[in-house]
């Protein structure tokens, strides 16, 4: 049987449970373990689909299409492994799935409850998911923190789950230990009133591991010891530090993985950390600098600038960087700035690279396209992905084929070169409103054709599904996220002005790449490659992309 970890959080939010549930789960891995992770979230959403990004972070997307929290991108990015919807719940997930069962007469006529009958759901799933993975460990992240209404249901999960099995079950807390700089000194209380928090839902941590800005001093460590009613060596020190990649290594210096195992009785298979050590020493002491502007809106939220929004871009971008050995230094750059004032598109000529990133509604796309026009003249890579793509052709389809007023039909429903529209099975989805759910989502086949410069990319990289057409032209798989889509009725006039269509879906004849000529790199992506790209295997186009960056433009560090 599955061992089954807990991970809650205490005092507040944003303090890294995501990371710190991933990077248990790549320790236990290097000890020879097959590890899954599940990722809990309390609202009642049935999925992260319908979500604003600067409310909610990013949006992941699952092979399997389901559009859900970017911790399963955390989890996916540090387990070097792809995840499927059986690793994601949230209240509504669970409650949608129980009303559906209670219509169906599956609970046989019996009073359906929040309790016990919330929880078993719950329950089930979570051993679902460890036998779909066949799992020696599934971590369970739940979402939010405790004390808050809307995950009690899940922690009654887990309280049944413990006394059911309580030989495999563990708990951890995530807990805070604020420094106010008004009093100069790390405090334990917040943290031990979220351990009571959680004694009063019936759960007793087996670990606290403590986040702060710095290390947890003997003092500290035996104060929670005390009050938390937890012995001192199952108190682990989570100082900040710089790169996420860094916290596996940080938790094996203080030998949590053993820790775990000793809990559960296990001894470690093997000790394989090397390909990560190698990957921080590169993270800790790469010196040159590639400088990649990304050109979005979700950026701003009051006076705080988020970047949450693009962490999937964001990552891929630092793995290939890393690839190379050099050290990425992102900019964020707000679209909006090139409609209202157009010289400060001179400003794109400091970049080595520039992405224009996926998005929805109309704020900012004029001056996405400004930008996309600037890198294709001054011939600065470029990589538009899902939005970045679409808006490449309008931009193309403008200032290279004089098709005046071409847009897409997201922005402008009748105009004269609706050069991107709806793909034909949305339109009838959104006359009815049936958002949640049911854009073109995950995985599907690209057909790259040989001599195009995506081809050579995926060829050379091994990233491809080793199937070949008479032609020669190869199959990828990407992940998805869209609505709409280049119209076909206008490939030709975009082709015959120099636009290269490399890669489409071959069951639907979909353009899914497109690139130009005479440029060092200007490749645009109806899909999302972000979401593929691992630190360990960093996702070719970001590796090209900024190979091409590099030879470019390249600055030192000093
Ligand atoms: N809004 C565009 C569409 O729905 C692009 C989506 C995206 O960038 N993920 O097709």
């Amino acid at each position: 049987m599955a061992r089954y970890l807990f991970v809650a959080g205490g005092v507040m939010s944003g303090i890294g449970k995501g990371v710190t549930t991933a990077s248990i789960g790549k320790i236990l891995q290097s000890k020879g373990f097959k590890i899954t992770a599940i990722k809990i979230d309390p609202y009642i959403n049935v999925d992260a689909g319908t979500m604003n990004p600067i409310e909610h972070g990013e949006v992941f997307v699952t092979k399997d299409g389901l559009e859900c929290d970017q911790d399963i991108g955390n989890y996916e990015r540090f387990l070097n492994e792809e995840l499927t919807r059986t690793n994601y719940m949230t209240t509504g997930s669970v409650y949608e799935t129980v009303i559906h069962k209670e219509r169906n007469l599956e609970y046989k006529g019996k009073c359906v409850e929040v309790v016990p009958h919330i929880p078993n759901e719950v329950i089930s799933r979570i051993h679902q998911a460890a036998k779909k993975t066949k799992a020696d460990f599934v971590l369970i992240e739940i979402g939010g923190t405790v004390g808050e209404y809307q995950n009690l249901l899940f922690l009654e999960a887990a309280r049944m789950m413990k006394l059911q099995y309580p030989k495999n079950v563990l708990f951890i807390l995530v807990s805070y230990l604020p420094v106010p700089q008004m009093i100069g000194e790390m405090k334990t209380k917040p943290t031990q009133y979220a351990v009571r928090t959680l004694n009063s839902a019936g759960i007793q941590p087996d670990i606290i591991i403590a986040r702060s800005e710095v290390p947890l001093d003997q003092i500290r460590k035996k104060k929670i010891s005390i009050f938390c009613n937890i012995h001192e060596e199952d108190v682990i020190s989570a100082p900040d530090i710089e790169s996420i990649y860094e916290v596996p290594i940080n938790f094996e210096k203080d030998n949590l993985g053993k820790l775990i195992l000793k809990k559960f009785g296990l001894k470690e298979r093997k000790k394989d950390l090397k390909d990560w050590q190698k990957l921080v020493k590169i993270i800790k002491t790469a010196k040159k600098k590639v400088k990649i502007g990304i050109i979005g809106k979700y950026f701003e939220t009051g006076e705080f600038t988020l970047a949450d929004s693009y962490i999937s871009v964001i990552e891929a971008v630092k793995h290939a960087a890393w690839f190379h050995k050099v050290k990425p230094e992102l900019v964020w750059l707000s679209a909006e700035k090139y409609e209202k004032n157009i010289n400060k598109l001179k400003e794109l000529k400091n970049f080595a690279g520039l992405i224009v990133p996926g998005g929805f509604g109309s704020r900012g796309i004029e001056g996405k396209i400004k930008a996309i026009e600037f890198a294709r003249k001054n011939k600065i890579p470029f990589l538009g992905l899902c939005l970045g793509m679409q808006l490449a052709v309008i931009e193309f389809a403008r200032n290279v084929c004089r098709m005046k007023d071409a847009n897409t039909t997201e922005i402008v429903k009748h105009c004269r070169y609706p050069v991107i529209d709806t793909l034909p099975e949305q339109k009838a989805l959104l006359s009815e409103k049936k958002y949640g759910g049911t854009m073109r989502l995950g995985e599907y086949l690209c057909l790259l054709k040989k001599g195009t410069l995506a081809y050579s990319i995926y060829e050379k990289a091994n990233y491809w599904e080793k199937k070949r057409n008479k032609k020669g032209d190869i199959l990828i798989k990407e992940r998805h996220r869209h609505r709409y889509e280049l119209n076909n009725e206008f490939r030709k006039e975009l082709t015959a002005g120099g636009l290269i269509i490399s890669g489409i879906n071959p069951e639907r004849n979909l353009a899914e790449i497109i690139e130009i000529k005479d440029h060092p790199f200007f490749i645009g992506v109806q899909f999302h490659p972000e979401f593929k790209s691992k630190p360990l295997s960093p996702h070719p186009l970001f590796r090209e992309f900024i190979r091409a960056a590099l030879r470019e433009k390249t600055s030192n560090l000093n």
